[in-house]
């Protein structure tokens, strides 16, 4: 089986903390080659910078998540998406991420999370770096933002949009990462969209550990081939044939998951 690679684990979380070694070994042992993991705090983001310099499996991505742009875990005395500059260039960062927008909450300062948004995507497109989105019943917003960065490359994780934004974000060339969310029961819209996407257009993640419909405690990057039987079952394909088919990291991730050999750090 060609080996997967989990676009969306946060191994920065103090569960993995101290057993990382174990967490990557773990993870290999069941074909899961690479893991990217992206900040969503300042601390998040400096800790996934440290794991991505120690270990060649292991990428990182970094952004402020739209529902952390102001948590106390953020440096008072600095903005955290300026220091973000001082991340970019450091080894194994591949990615700006995760970013967007999230209105599930009605308190939720949609202006703030806008223009954090914005300036990460002027960040990325600046830096020519692929984006790591997060976006939560905001379609709308989503779509009329990205539809004025024009090139952006980038991953819409854990997606949920309906199928018409999918189509749509489709055409800004976009991928969609589906992770653990499948095994939750009434998903019905979301086994749907998976039938429909193309498989250069799809990836894996897990969002360990906060993925939701997994069984494991902690659930890990280790989860990811369950998810890709799930998938390549709802297509009515071989996990195998399927797994070979999903190349779209390459296009947004070159060189380091290039047929995924991952050990070599570029
Ligand atoms: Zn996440």
């Amino acid at each position: 089986m060609i080996p997967l690679i989990d676009t969306h684990a946060h191994l920065t979380e103090e569960v993995f903390r101290t057993r990382i070694d174990d967490v990557i070994e773990r993870s290999n042992a069941r074909g899961v080659a690479g893991m990217i993991v992206p900040g969503y705090t300042r601390d998040a983001c400096f800790d996934a910078v440290r794991l991505a310099g120690e270990h060649p499996s292991i990428r990182a991505a970094v952004g402020i998540h739209p529902l952390f742009l102001t948590d106390p875990v953020n440096s008072p005395a600095t903005d955290p998406i300026d220091e973000l500059e001082t991340l970019i260039d450091r080894t194994g960062v591949i990615a700006i991420g995760e970013i967007g927008l999230d209105y599930r909450h009605a308190s939720a300062d949609r202006d703030a999370q806008r223009i954090a948004f914005r300036r990460q995507l002027d960040l990325a497109m600046e830096r020519d770096l692929p984006v790591i989105l997060h976006a939560v019943r905001a379609e709308a917003d989503l779509l009329d933002i990205l539809r004025r960065y024009s090139g952006i490359r980038g991953i819409v994780h854990r997606v949920s949009c309906s199928l018409d934004a999918v189509r749509q974000l489709m055409k800004l060339k976009l991928f969609f990462s589906v992770g653990p969310d499948l095994f939750i029961p009434g998903r019905s819209r979301l086994h749907e969209l998976v039938r429909v996407l193309p498989d250069d257009r799809m990836l894996l993640e897990t969002d360990c550990p906060f993925s939701r419909g997994l069984r494991g405690d902690p659930s890990g990057p280790w989860d990811l081939p369950d998810v890709l039987e799930a998938v390549a079952g709802l297509r009515g394909d071989a996990p195998e044939t399927l797994a070979a088919s999903m190349n779209g990291h390459h296009a947004l991730f070159g060189c380091w998951s290039q047929g995924r050999d991952v050990s070599t750090v570029c």
